[in-house]
């Protein structure tokens, strides 16, 4: 059995090896068994129910609830010379008694299907006349209510087992936490299938957090470390994703806007270009994420801080799909904590929901302002012990931050809370602190407090960096439904009376920021890819060839070979079908399709 699964890998996908737990699933789903996969986005889902498709007899079915998808999956397998097909709203009704009938005839060997669409009579009573080699319901946490892809019709997919209880079925989704498991074994009936739960880590994907100061400028030299590569910012409004996308349009950089606000057709077709094109920015709210499956996306960038660590984790994920290197960079000043604070307090959720919602907002601030490896945090959050405490691939592995002893400085921003009756936000404690004399400090009367200028060792970011500290610590809470209030908390005391001794991340100077931010655009290459000078003419007359076939029919490049096989023919420089078959990635199918083209690209590129 192992040895024909591995034969199908090498044959049709034209992979070396399988990847994790891969064999194990395939195992159990062909023989027959019933299986929940928990796997990190990119880990290598699709293979664990594809293989078995192609091992079992019959067709097999696979539930997904993204029909914009669908289409891109059905391609890619028929690149790779799988018989496979899709049934949702999207096909007239020609097209779909033809797949029906493919479908009836056992001519297909995987038949995507919406879950609506396979809970009709219509379907089920094909189904129930059709030899089905398995079910793969893909999404799983579309049945719990707690995520936001929650899906109804998921509830009902337990008819699938009541109906047809000898199918196998196995059951996929990247959502980690035990509450959704727990759901998706309850709801989907799935107790006696064996659980696959593999590690989370993406290490692959770097991580940084910097201090907001000018966003846009920030932004723009992020984007500059990536140009000629695609991507997503995240925006917390709908206002912020159109100014963000028109703005980096007027900067020369390729940005299309995506919120659930547009018209569904605008929307459809940026998602589409996003999906075909080489190096868009897609600048877009939360509402875009689901089910991307592009698999080089090469930066996620949040310019706004997300709702919670379960999400920045999902749209993080987003990157690197393909193994190749990746960044998640966010950028997050105090002003955003304020406005999510806000945002809390005046939704209509009731007080326990709220205080869930403020707790996760506080996860999310310990990890921006953790000292410490970042993977490390993020993979404890969800449960799951690091393999190192130093990952060498985020921020604060890369370039530790040095911690200090900052009690005394602490005791001066906290006195001067206090002492200005805890009623202003951090710009006018700062002034204040720095000895500014303005006129609110002065109508105030706040230039003849103690407090006034007992802190004018330092510049203002400092100043800001410190107080994020204090609340990121829980000494400081930012006022719920003020605007940018700080406030005292009972941990404050300890540190008052010198009882408690603070450690704080030394914050740079003026100086010292200019530096770092010329070290890192000379010391990161153009891409993330590392691509050489002497390497970027094959580099650039692969992809050419590339997105030459892909538009000729009309698929993402993506679908004809991904990032990761093209850098392995740019390096091997392959000579022969033999040579080139050899590369991973490249199956028999594709081999024989475009192994012509691409290795006339490499003779004449040498
Ligand atoms: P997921 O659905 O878990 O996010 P995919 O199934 O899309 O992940 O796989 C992610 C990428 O990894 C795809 O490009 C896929 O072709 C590739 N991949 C999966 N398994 C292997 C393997 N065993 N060897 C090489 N590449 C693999
Ligand atoms: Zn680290």
């Amino acid at each position: 059995m192992a040895t024909s699964a591995l034969d199908i890998l090498h044959r049709v996908f034209g992979y070396a090896g399988f990847r994790g737990e891969q064999q194990a699933i395939i195992a159990q789903v062909a023989g027959g068994g019933d299986a929940l996969v928990l796997m990190p986005t990119g880990g290598g889902k699709s293979l664990c129910y594809q293989i078995p498709a192609l091992l079992r007899d019959g067709t097999a079915i696979v539930v997904s609830p993204l029909i914009a998808l669908m289409q891109d999956q059905v391609e890619a397998l028929r690149q790779f010379g799988v018989a496979a097909a899709f049934l949702n709203s999207s096909l007239d009704a020609r097209a779909q008694s033809e797949v029906e009938r493919d479908f009836a005839a056992g001519r297909l060997k995987l038949l995507y299907v919406a879950p609506e669409r396979l809970l009709s009579e219509r379907c089920l009573d094909l189904i129930a006349k059709t030899k089905v080699a398995l079910f793969a319901i893909d999404e799983a946490h579309c049945v719990s209510q707690w995520g936001h892809d929650f899906r109804p019709e998921y509830r009902q997919l337990t008819i699938l087992h009541e109906r047809f209880p000898d199918i196998p079925r196995i059951a996929l989704t990247a959502t980690a936490d035990a509450p959704t498991r727990r759901e998706i074994v309850e709801r989907l009936n799935l107790g006696g299938a064996r659980q696959f739960v593999s590690s989370f880590d993406r290490k692959n994907i770097l991580y940084r957090v910097v201090e907001k100061d000018n966003s846009r400028r920030q932004l723009k030299d992020f984007l500059g470390q990536h140009q000629g590569e695609s991507g997503i910012v995240y925006c917390l409004s709908r206002r912020k994703v159109e100014e963000t996308a028109a703005w980096l349009c007027e900067q020369g950089i390729a940005a299309l806007p995506y919120h659930a606000g547009m018209d569904a057709g605008t929307r459809a077709r940026n998602q589409q270009r996003f999906l075909r094109e080489d190096a868009i920015v897609m600048c877009a709210t939360i509402a875009f994420g689901m089910g991307i499956d592009k698999p080089d996306v090469r930066f996620v960038a949040h310019v706004d801080l997300p709702k919670s660590l379960e999400g920045y984790y999902q749209e993080t994920g987003r990157a690197g799909r393909d193994g190749l290197p990746a960044e998640a960079w966010m950028c997050y000043g105090l002003g955003d904590v304020v406005t999510l604070a806000q945002f809390i307090a005046q939704s209509e959720s009731g007080e326990e929901r709220k205080r869930v919602e403020r707790a996760k907002l506080d996860a999310l601030l310990g990890y921006a302002e953790i000292s410490t490896c970042r993977r490390r945090h993020l993979l404890a959050y969800f449960g799951e012990k690091a393999e190192n405490d130093n990952c060498g691939n985020c921020d604060n592995c890369l370039s530790p931050p040095v911690a200090f002893d900052g009690t005394e400085l602490a005791q001066k921003a906290l006195s001067c809370v206090y002492r200005t009756g805890q009623r202003y936000g951090v710009g006018h404690l700062t002034n204040v602190l720095r000895g500014v004399d303005d006129e609110r400090v002065r109508s105030l009367a706040h230039d003849r407090l103690s407090v006034f200028g007992i802190g004018a060792g330092l510049d203002e970011r400092q100043w800001r960096a410190i107080f994020r500290q204090l609340v990121a610590n829980g000494l400081l809470a930012t006022d719920a439904d003020g605007y940018g209030v700080l406030r005292l908390t009972q941990s404050a005391r300890g540190v008052l009376r010198g009882e408690t001794r603070v450690s704080l991340r030394k914050p740079a100077s003026r100086e010292e920021r200019r530096v770092t931010r010329k070290a890192a655009r000379g010391e990161r290459t153009r891409q993330s890819l590392d691509i050489a000078p002497h390497e970027a003419p094959l580099w650039d007359a692969l992809r050419a060839t590339r997105a030459r076939l892909a538009r000729e029919q009309g698929v993402p490049a993506y679908v004809i070979f991904h990032d990761a096989t093209l850098l392995e023919m740019l390096r091997a420089r392959p000579r022969d079908a033999d040579e080139l078959g050899a590369i991973s990635g490249v199956g028999a199918a594709k081999l024989e399709r475009y192994g012509g083209a691409f290795l006339d690209t490499v003779r004449e590129a040498a």
